[in-house]
């Protein structure tokens, strides 16, 4: 199919990168295992833009899985990293601006008190785990973590786990190399299922450490929680002292100001922060109430640390970010474009007699192949992912780069204005034409 055809550069690059790389990428879903074909490998980038091997340009709908909010390069990201690039690259000592970004983070999401910088999503999410485990139920020990189905938190051996064969037995690893012993004591429950929750905590409750969830599921492509199915998690975790976390690695900054939570008006006690925090950078944060922070090192028992956790050329990338996205009017606009995008787009899809439908948060999109917006993993598994693969290969082989995945979420940055977000619909009427004849 010709949608599968790339230059030749691309296939050039992919070649040569096999040889060296496992799969020739450096992570995964880059490979596009999934769609089929040549992954694109990218030579520059700006604004709502990237350009490929080739020359090609494409709208981007990944916007890096989340990080560029504010589109690529923007000017006034660039010159802060340039400023902070003269001053030196790597302390390994404290500095001013990881103050200030604490108090920006604090400002901007209340349920955190204190906050600690990391460099990737996977180490939050990680070491936040551990903390709940070292704090909840008063610090006596508590070994078990409730996960839910389709959630992703990064890769960390205890939270690389599918739920097991009966409903409340402990889950079994999802990847090699990750023994039984370590996530037998990760339970694996439907998202979006109170009862299973009830049932859980009626059966292990006093050993349960922690709730882990992402309140807008960003890694099934996108699933909202319902507000009950969040509201049971918080009074179970607090009759039973419990850590709730919110994984917000990917709607935090990116659905609304306050995250997830600030939607929801639900307060968890732990925050797992990444992606836009850093604007293209690599930093991520877990934060929380005070009481819970203050068993990390130095402090408390907890051990937790990082050679480049805070690094100031980071750091001042996702400050700048920070500020760009407390303009005036900045979510409405963002919300509004996306929300235009997805609506038109779901009108053109059905007009060519597909069942599909599409939803959308801040500026987070799911777009699915099926008949009603899916509310948990085996819905989203149920969706078409051969009209997706379908549908993705026209929209890229006219200039539109969505997710390679049918399983994933999509991103528009406030670089994607009325003529960028056209000229996108444009290429999906032609392309459900391809996917409907
Ligand atoms: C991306 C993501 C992570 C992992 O972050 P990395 O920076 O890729 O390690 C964790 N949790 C969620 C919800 C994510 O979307």
């Amino acid at each position: 199919m010709s949608g599968q055809m790339s230059g030749d550069r691309n296939q050039q690059l992919f070649e040569r990168a096999r040889r060296t790389i496992p799969g020739g990428v450096n992570s995964p879903v880059r490979a596009f295992r999934s769609v089929g074909g040549t992954p694109r490998f990218i030579s520059k980038a700006q604004g709502p833009y990237f350009w490929d091997a080739d020359g090609k340009r494409y709208i981007d709908y990944i916007g890096s899985w989340g990080p560029m909010i504010v589109g690529h390069t923007h000017p006034k990201v660039v010159a802060a990293m340039q400023g902070a690039l003269e001053r030196g690259l790597s302390y390994g000592a404290p500095t001013e601006a990881e103050v200030e970004m604490a108090e920006e983070i604090i400002k901007l999401v209340p349920s955190i008190q204190q906050v600690r910088l990391v460099s990737s999503g996977t180490e939050a999410a990680m070491s936040a785990l551990r903390l709940a485990r070292g704090a909840a139920g008063g610090g006596k020990g508590r070994r078990k973590i409730i996960k839910f189905e389709g959630c992703y938190h990064g890769h960390a051996d205890s939270l690389l786990v599918k739920a097991g064969s009966g409903l409340l037995t402990f889950g079994n690893p999802s990847s090699a190399g990750v023994p039984a012993e370590i996530t037998q004591h990760t339970l694996v429950l439907d998202y979006n299922d109170p009862q299973q929750l009830e049932d859980a905590f009626k059966a292990h409750g006093d050993d349960i450490a922690c709730v882990m969830v992402e309140v807008i599921a960003g890694n099934m492509n996108l699933v909202r929680a319902t507000p009950e199915f969040l509201q049971t998690m918080r009074r179970l975790c607090t009759q039973h002292g419990a850590i709730l976390a919110f994984d917000e690695v990917m709607t935090g900054f990116r659905v609304a100001l306050g995250g997830a939570q600030s939607i929801y008006g639900i307060e968890p006690d732990l925050t797992v922060l990444g992606k836009v925090i850093g604007g293209g950078m690599p930093v991520a944060a877990f934060g929380g109430r005070k009481e819970i922070m203050q068993h990390l090192a130095p402090l408390g028992g907890v051990y937790q640390a990082g050679t480049l956790s805070g690094n100031p050329i980071a750091v001042a990338c996702g400050m700048a970010t920070l500020k760009l996205i407390q303009e005036p009017g900045f979510y409405d606009r963002l919300s509004a474009n996306t929300a235009r995008l997805i609506q038109e787009i779901v009108a053109a899809g059905q007009a060519a007699g597909l069942p599909f439908c599409g939803d959308s948060v801040g500026g987070m999109f799911g777009i699915y192949f099926a008949a009603s917006v899916p509310g948990n993993y085996a819905q989203i598994i149920a969706t078409d992912k051969n009209r997706f693969n379908v549908f993705f290969h026209a929209m890229l082989e006219r200039g539109i780069y969505l997710a390679p995945s049918a399983y994933e979420a999509g991103f528009v940055s406030a670089a994607h204005d009325a003529s960028v977000i056209d000229a996108t619909l444009s290429a999906a009427r032609e392309a459900f034409a391809a996917v409907s004849g």
